[in-house]
């Protein structure tokens, strides 16, 4: 087990304008299960495969406890990794498959059998260590994937989106397994996906990347309640926070007829020099409001989920779809109003963020 640290690691592929990888610095403690997320093409692959050795790292460092590694090969490492692919060798059992890089490894038969009987009595596959990988389904792949990665003892696993190829149900059911037992192994993790449900629901910390930048690296319930910027508030969290960026005016924000009430503080702060304000609430920080009071929002759809109602509203006095200015309420199924409706909403007290429409950034 050890730390992993990204110092300053960028990686620039030739031909291309911009680093897909952008001066990452990062520190990953002892037994943390790190996820990196972003949408497609914001450098997650390749910064796992700079930690994996796969991909050359044009300047800074990575460290694996306290050896750099910028220069090793990968086999020098002491590093596992699971594939969106599995990459499982369809001519070989179940067996030689996840005793395959021991055996590369020169480790004694005894030993190998040893491991292997452990890591499947671990991951329920002692059934099936005589099949091949065509004889099983894609859950039980998955498993013989994550055992490979197992039997080796290493220092890191890495994990680049190994649930892509399951059905819906079965990845909520193996992400769960993969956190507990990631956990239970105590062994350091860096996990790469582009679910923000997978990375909140998996992760110690979660780091979100765009553009090969690292935006903000946190704990879920920071992420959520904390946004550093737009870009995090508006991708983390399902159906996502509504961000509005409109003019100051009376003490808040215009949303079309309405004046949403900001506190003169971060009112002041956020606008200068624009008179403008980017405001996020999230769709279950609404309450329904009296009259004069919060936001008129006309209604345009109801989505009964029997749970909760979500609410596609738009914001009295403006034209409905027109620029992403839709308003998402969650609300309790039984006071759902119905479509064409107006209804008032207020934010809930604290439960109004504000950034900086130039910058982007929070401000608090
Ligand atoms: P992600 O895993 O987040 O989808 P990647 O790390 O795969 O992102 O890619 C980051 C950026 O680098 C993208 O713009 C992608 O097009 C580019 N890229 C990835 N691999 C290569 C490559 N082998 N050659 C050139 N550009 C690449």
């Amino acid at each position: 087990m050890a730390t992993v640290t990204f110092e300053h690691a960028t990686r620039s592929y030739p031909r291309s304008d911009r680093p897909a990888v952008d001066a990452l610095d990062l520190e990953i403690a002892d037994g943390e299960f790190l996820v990196l997320v972003g949408p497609s093409g914001c450098g997650k692959s390749t910064s796992l495969r700079m930690l994996a050795g796969l991909e050359e790292v044009d300047s800074g460092a990575i460290r694996i406890g306290d050896r750099d590694v910028t220069d090793s090969p990968p086999k020098d490492r002491d590093i596992a990794m699971v594939f969106q692919s599995y990459a499982l060798y369809p001519h070989m059992t179940v067996e030689q498959n996840m005793g395959f890089a021991l055996k590369l490894a020169g480790v004694g038969k005894a030993e190998i059998a040893r491991r292997v009987a452990e890591a499947a009595t671990i991951l329920d596959l002692s059934d099936y260590l005589q099949r091949r990988p065509k004889a099983l389904s894609g859950g039980q792949r998955q498993r013989v994937a994550m055992g490979r990665a197992i039997v080796r003892s290493p220092q890191v696993f890495l994990m680049d989106e190994p649930l892509s190829n399951l059905d819906a149900k079965l990845r909520v059911q193996t992400r769960t397994q993969i956190a507990a037992l990631t956990r239970r192994l105590g062994t350091t993790t860096v996990y790469v996906t582009h679910d923000q449900v997978e990375a909140m629901t998996m992760g110690d910390r979660v780091a979100v990347l765009k553009d090969g930048l690292l935006l903000q690296c946190d704990t879920p319930a920071v992420l959520y309640e904390r946004p550093a910027n737009v870009f995090v508030a508006g991708f983390i969290g399902s159906p996502a926070m509504n961000l509005v960026t409109g003019e100051v005016a009376d003490g808040g924000v215009r949303v079309g007829t309405s004046v949403l009430p900001v506190d003169r503080d971060r009112l002041t702060r956020a606008s200068a020099g624009t008179g403008r304000v980017t405001v996020g609430f999230r769709p279950e920080c609404l309450e329904f409001a009296g009259p004069g009071d919060g936001l008129s929002l006309v209604v345009d759809v109801v989505e009964q989920l029997g749970s909760d109602a979500y609410l596609y509203c738009t914001p009295e006095g403006v034209q409905a779809g027109v620029g992403g200015s839709g308003v998402v309420v969650r609300t309790e199924p039984r006071q759902a109003p119905v479509p064409g409706e107006t209804v008032r909403l207020r934010v809930r007290p604290g439960a109004l963020h504000v950034f900086d429409p130039v910058t982007q950034a929070r401000v608090d």
